[in-house]
């Protein structure tokens, strides 16, 4: 049995933003220390820590003295080197394992990974040339969605294919790298799935949970989206095959598309906690935060029943264009929280924070979430 890592022990955090941050404030409020490794000397994760290590995650040197340091390692966003997760694994366990991190930080094998566990996605094909554009274009047809196969999130590396969609120049729109050319989905919704799974294998996910993006950022998020029992089952599902076949120890979010025809595809998998997870820290006895610490710990989870019906709404750096938000009205309600991240630059697209609303009913708290975020910037 592989021992637990009690309060008191050393978290090491890969990452510095707002998801390292939120994860460090339960470490602490639990009783552990927090160590983060990240470029910057000020980060949003750093702010709460222990101690800081600035460093890119390519200097290997850096992290392995880092992982001689803590009782395990976790990391708060995709884009660390797979190369960093081994040398840390040498000195502490890396939970989840660098190979979830591998798979899900490359669509390509992410999506052959989700078909091979039985998972069904939009369809797709890889594309390396050009010529394999045209192909990949004629096989699925227009409208698609071309993504870069490596480094993309919240919309970046991706060009739409349309009818009109000159296709030179979109391979070159995303620089002429490997691609996956994905059909695009005509959904109904956009959903999601936060799970946790522990080290003995146990599971617990905070239900389906509904999202809308603007300009391809999430927007808003609102907890229990009402399906069919059989399509929330079936979500829920989706999530756990993944966290079993993944072998995942920790936070994992599976985006899905759910399509007109009520069917669910997988768009993308994260490997940590997501912002769509946000409100479980006001909806659930244990966060999504808490359940990621609790995972990698090897604790047992903790409960994720929903106290009451919950929003979210993001504040973008956009929000700051005119001045300070107008924090005392948002704060007016009190059913509405207001979480900041401490970064300094409120610039545009930027993730500055979020506000969570619970309300009476699902509408009453999406209702309450966007008047608050309205309320900043009424002025
Ligand atoms: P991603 O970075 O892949 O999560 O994409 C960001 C957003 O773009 C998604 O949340 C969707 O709103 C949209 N999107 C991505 N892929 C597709 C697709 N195949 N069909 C329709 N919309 C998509």
């Amino acid at each position: 049995m592989t021992r637990p890592i009690l309060p008191g022990a050393t978290i090491g955090i890969l990452g510095g933003g707002q998801l390292g941050r939120m994860l460090a404030q339960s470490a602490r409020r639990m009783g552990y220390q927090v160590h983060t490794l990240a470029p910057g000397a000020d980060t949003p994760t750093g702010q709460i820590a222990d101690e800081v290590v600035d460093a890119p995650f390519t200097d290997l040197d850096a992290i392995d003295r880092f992982a001689r340091g803590v009782d395990v390692v976790t990391f708060e966003f995709e884009n660390i080197p797979f190369e960093a997760t081994r040398v840390a694994a040498a000195h502490a366990p890396v939970r989840p394992d660098g190979e979830v991190l591998y798979t899900t930080q490359h669509r390509l094998r992410e999506k052959r990974a989700l078909a091979a566990a039985g998972l069904p996605t939009a369809p797709f094909q890889a594309v390396e040339t050009s010529a394999e554009l045209d192909h990949a274009v004629e096989t699925i047809g227009r409208p698609a969605i071309l993504k870069t196969a490596g480094f993309g999130y919240d919309g970046k590396g991706q060009v739409r294919i349309e009818a009109q969609t000159d296709l030179e120049q979109a391979w070159a729109e995303i620089g002429n790298q490997p691609a996956v050319l994905e059909g695009r989905v005509d959904f109904a919704a956009e959903v999601s799935v936060v799970a946790a799974r522990g080290v003995d294998g146990s599971l617990a996910d905070f239900g389906v949970i509904e999202n809308r993006h603007v300009n391809h950022i999430l927007d808003l998020s609102i907890a229990d989206m009402p399906l069919e029992p059989a399509q929330t089952a079936a979500a829920r599902e989706m999530a756990a095959a993944v966290m079993d076949a993944l072998d995942v120890v920790g936070v994992l979010c599976v985006e899905m598309f759910l399509t007109r025809d009520g069917s669910l595809l997988v768009n993308e998998l994260a490997p940590r906690p997501h912002n769509s997870g946000h409100l479980s820290i006001e909806a659930c006895p244990s966060s999504q935060f808490d359940q990621q610490l609790r995972a990698v710990c090897g604790l047992p989870l903790g409960s994720t029943a929903r106290r009451v019906p919950t929003a979210m709404a993001n504040l973008l750096g956009d929000g700051w264009a005119r001045g300070t938000p107008d924090w005392m009205a948002a704060l007016r309600d009190p059913g509405v929280n207001l979480h900041l991240y401490g970064k300094a630059e409120p610039r545009p697209g930027r993730k500055m924070g979020h506000l969570t609303a619970v309300g009476r009913d699902r509408a009453d708290a999406e209702r309450r979430a966007l008047a608050a975020r309205a309320a900043l910037t009424a002025r």
